[in-house]
């Protein structure tokens, strides 16, 4: 396992972690500075926060401070009522997938979305095998264009607790079922098509997490770090920094690593409560030490 303990040269920072500081959301472009600023050399943006400041003048700064990309998020969201909404997610997701192209992103996050209308706050039917059925023609289809593109798709299995709301894909077994059946072959254009990205804060509670590890291999294509607090206070936005919590984040991350993984691991904490109230180089600051000490 390669030793994070005398500096923080594979630290990503997911931008969410500093979405907000001082309780005020925050523009990318000064996230993006802040971090050259820490000597943090890459990130993972969203979305969002890439279009309120502008695709292009995002591209150009990242390149003008030499910043890496460890994934862009987030594609997916398929599931709908009706072939129209169908039809956008996938519409939406190449949009994704030529963002992450132009910001030179390694993958394209995968949130795969579960039942339509809950994350709105009222679900229009309760048919998660129909959500996972439609997330499974999703991702097929969209994988034929990334491929096209020589974009990887990373499917994040999200917690159980998310299953209604934002995805049904809910352990990384179920995540590399999908990688079986739709990639069978592992690679296009000489890299992992389609793999996983590892939120230790979604998977750390699996039975099966280590021996799915393995069968991963290289489909690892993410691999994402916080920590679980107890008590939880939020579903969403409460979640620990690394060396907080109860994650065995360092034992995770070696077993990630003896399957090969050699990329940046990535710091996203979302904590409405805590984290963004403080300010942004405060929170940086700590992220750096804890990568050193708890990841
Ligand atoms: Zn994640």
């Amino acid at each position: 396992m390669r030793d994070f303990s005398t500096d923080h040269h594979w630290l990503s920072l997911n931008t969410a972690t500093v979405r907000k500081s001082e309780g005020v959301e925050q523009p990318l472009s000064v996230i993006l500075d802040a971090c050259a600023r820490h000597g943090i050399r890459a990130i993972s943006p969203w979305r969002d926060q890439v279009h309120a400041v502008g695709l292009d003048k995002i591209a150009a700064q990242v390149k003008a401070l030499g910043l890496q990309l460890s994934g862009y998020c987030r594609g997916g969201f398929y599931p709908a009522l009706d072939t129209k909404g169908l039809q956008d997610a996938l519409i939406d997701t190449r949009r994704a997938i030529d963002e992450a192209k132009t910001l030179n992103a390694p993958c394209l996050v995968m949130v795969v979305g579960a039942l339509p209308g809950a994350l709105q706050g009222k679900a229009l039917h309760k048919d998660i095998a129909l959500s996972r059925a439609q997330v499974r023609d999703g991702i097929a289809a969209s994988l034929e264009y990334a491929n096209s593109v020589g974009m990887p798709l990373a499917i994040e299995p999200l917690h159980p607790m998310q299953a209604a709301e934002r995805a049904c894909v809910n352990t990384l077994e179920h995540a590399l079922d999908l990688c079986d059946e739709l990639d069978p072959a592992q690679t296009a254009n000489g890299h992992v098509s389609l793999g996983v990205a590892l939120d230790v804060y979604h998977t750390w509670w699996d039975p099966k997490l280590y021996g799915q590890i393995a069968r991963a291999g290289k489909r690892i294509l993410a691999f994402h770090a916080c920590d679980w607090l107890t008590p939880t206070t939020d579903l969403l936005n409460d979640r620990g920094m690394m060396g907080d919590g109860v994650i065995e984040i360092p034992k995770i991350r070696q077993a990630v690593e003896a399957q090969g993984f050699a990329g940046f691991s990535e710091v996203e904490i979302f904590s409405s409560a805590n984290w963004w109230k403080r300010s942004m180089d405060e929170v940086l600051q700590t992220c750096i030490e804890r990568h050193k000490t708890a990841v």
